[in-house]
């Protein structure tokens, strides 16, 4: 049963560190409100986030008991994950589908054409696992379907009700991808891991940016998931295509100030992923960077540090 009409996103963190912890990686389930189909942005966990997110009751507003089933790992993973947007093959994005796709319903993956052959030659290969996609060596077991997005192009999210448009990001040099996810006049970006333009000597985000300003006139950007690596602390030679605090604030920035024509990021959720787990020090910087965060916040947005399995609401 579905019910349409409402406005905004649900999303369920099924994992947010940026590596090291193999079973909380980068892996957001993300579903239109009153609609029970959803797609993974990012899959570096999956089984353990569901597990994780099913102890704390926090796919209960997604799926309706009246639907008659019983939320449980498979049927969230089987029925309710009706395809993965990857943003690049870096294993902390990818692992928990790979793992999970031994038991996994058919459907499709979508990223873009160098993304697919990263997943096609090192993972679906028969050496690393056996191939369940559509092409790549012989024999294809076809559960999964590649589809191959193109920049700046909407394409709908089959089984949904919601429709995909990419943008390239830049991360140390490899390409990674920007999702802008739609529903009726809400939208929703989750970034895959990203650098700095400056850093990055390239204008991947300052033409994410533009193109999403121009797109979003009179639609509603309810959030943005993206990553924060490290603390500020971190030298910028040491940032390998990621980001921190400080530059996710003039990311935000740059954004704003291109967006002066739409309406202002007040209020807006961004939701902060890909915190780096180190075990050297046995915790991850997530207060640091939080505190960071929000000592810069002259933008009024709203930052979410999730944990592994927390329901969030965006709208
Ligand atoms: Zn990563
Ligand atoms: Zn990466």
């Amino acid at each position: 049963m579905h019910s349409y009409g409402q406005s905004g996103f649900d999303v369920v963190a099924l994992g947010v560190n940026g590596g090291i912890s193999d079973g909380n990686l980068t892996a957001f389930f993300i579903s239109p409100k009153g609609d029970d189909r959803g797609v993974m942005c990012d899959a570096g966990t999956l089984v353990n986030g569901v597990s994780v997110a099913l102890q704390q009751d926090s796919f209960n507003s997604i799926i309706a008991p009246s639907s008659g089933q019983q939320a449980s790992i498979g049927t969230i993973i089987k029925s309710h994950i009706k395809g993965y947007l990857i943003s690049h093959s870096h294993l902390d994005h990818v692992a928990g589908l790979v793992i999970a796709s031994v038991d996994d319903s058919k459907k499709p993956i979508y990223a873009f054409p160098s993304v697919i052959a990263d997943l096609q030659d090192n993972y679906f290969n028969w050496r690393a696992w056996p191939n369940f996609a559509d092409s790549g060596v012989e024999p294809t077991l076809k559960k999964y379907t590649y589809r191959a997005l193109e920049e700046g192009k909407s394409l709908p999210l089959t089984n949904t009700s919601m429709q995909v448009t990419p943008f390239p990001l830049s991360h140390g040099g490899r390409l990674s991808t920007a999702f802008l996810i739609e529903h009726d006049n809400s939208a929703l970006l989750c970034m895959g891991d990203t650098g700095a333009d400056s850093i990055e000597k390239s204008d991947h985000l300052a033409t994410l940016w533009q193109a999403l300003a121009q797109r979003l006139e009179g639609k509603k950007l309810t959030g943005i998931i993206i990553e924060s690596s490290y603390t500020n602390a971190r030298p910028d030679n040491l940032l390998f295509g990621h980001l921190t605090p400080r530059l996710v604030i003039q990311s935000l920035q740059d954004f704003a100030r291109i967006n002066n024509k739409g309406q202002s990021l007040q209020g807006v959720k961004v939701l902060i992923s890909h915190i780096k787990y180190s075990l050297d020090t046995g915790f991850s910087n997530k207060k640091v960077i939080k505190e960071q965060l929000n000592s810069a916040n002259t933008l009024g947005v709203e930052f979410v540090i999730p944990t592994q399995g927390d329901y969030i609401s965006f709208d």
